[in-house]
């Protein structure tokens, strides 16, 4: 989550498909955060609530005392995060954007 925008999680708009600017979002416990989102389509614009919740550890924190302890996920959602998290190329992305 320490990663900016940029390159990161991309919010899309439920209504349109564009990409939705996150104004303000609020953390309830440190694995549930409250989001609020506007799209940046003008002509949409749309605006939304909803959370974003960690459900599971893929690897564990290095720290001693971590200020949560997930449960390690299991293995085969490990794999599929595993995949999910490798860079896309273009032509994925493209094969996406026709899905959409
Ligand atoms: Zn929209």
């Amino acid at each position: 989550m320490s990663a900016p925008n940029n390159g990161g999680y991309k919010a899309l708009c439920p209504a349109c498909g564009n990409r939705m600017r996150i104004r303000n979002s609020e953390a309830q416990t440190p694995t549930f955060k409250t989001m609020y989102a506007q799209c940046t389509n003008i002509a949409c614009s749309a605006t939304y609530t909803g959370s974003l919740t960690w459900d599971y550890a893929l690897s564990p924190s290095g720290l001693d005392q971590p200020r949560v302890v997930l449960p390690i996920a299991p293995s085969l959602l490990r794999m599929k995060a595993l995949q999910d998290s490798l860079p896309k190329t273009d032509q994925l992305d493209l094969l996406n954007a026709l899905e959409a």
